[in-house]
């Protein structure tokens, strides 16, 4: 990240969202969902209150651990590349409002894209939003509502009909995924398949980027 100056840890969200905790940020391709495979820079930002067990992010949780950047700083760091796609993803990124993130990509034709639990209040104009619901902390209707994507983890076979109970929240035209958690992906793979033969309103959603190996 190009820093301009060094300033002191967040302990709580910037009201303006002005100044913004990253835990990390890398150009990679997008792993997962309906933008597969899309070069994409992605920004995880620090802060999450959902606390789901078998969150492989558990450093993200904290707000106050990360450096603090600002916009500038962020939209010059992500047009250093040749990044189309910023995907905004956590720790949990409505725990920060994004109204000023999201116009000042949009404004150098930056596509904005937000990976949430939903478990947060919407803020930001979004090219593309995934909603993926955590059991730990319910989903906002209007972030659901908002949803282009709904991506359920599933890792538990219970999981598949708790997933089917968020399709009237939706927009008609939202892309249903079924995802397996990484850490049960035998074990739930067949189950998904299955039910997305049954349901072919669903789809199945892979973590490609683990499959193959990157970031
Ligand atoms: S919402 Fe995401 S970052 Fe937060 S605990 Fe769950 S998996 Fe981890």
């Amino acid at each position: 990240m190009i820093t301009l100056e060094k300033r002191p840890s967040l302990t709580t969200a910037d009201p303006t969202g002005e100044l913004l905790p990253v835990m990390e940020h890398f150009y990679t391709l997008q792993g997962e969902g309906v933008y597969t495979g899309a070069a994409a820079y992605f920004i995880r930002l620090g802060g999450c209150d959902v606390g789901c067990v078998w969150c492989d992010v558990k450093d993200s949780w904290p707000i106050d651990t990360h450096p603090v950047f600002s916009i500038a700083e962020i939209v010059a760091t992500v047009l250093a590349t040749k990044a189309k796609i910023v995907v905004v993803t956590g720790g949990e990124p409505l725990m920060h409002p994004l109204g000023a993130l999201t116009e000042a990509l949009l404004a150098v034709g930056i596509r904005t894209h937000i990976e949430t639990s939903g478990a947060g209040t919407m803020s930001g104009t979004w090219s593309w939003v995934t909603c993926s619901p955590k059991k730990f902390k319910p989903a906002q209707d209007e972030v659901l509502f908002a949803a282009d994507e709904l991506k359920m983890v599933v890792y538990h076979k219970s999981d598949l009909a708790w997933a089917t109970s968020f399709v009237p929240k939706l927009k008609p035209n939202a892309v249903l995924l079924l995802q397996p958690e990484w850490s049960k992906r035998d074990e739930m793979l067949p189950l998904i398949i299955d039910f997305v033969q049954q349901n072919p309103e669903w789809r199945v959603s892979l973590q490609t980027h683990k499959w193959i190996g990157i970031e």
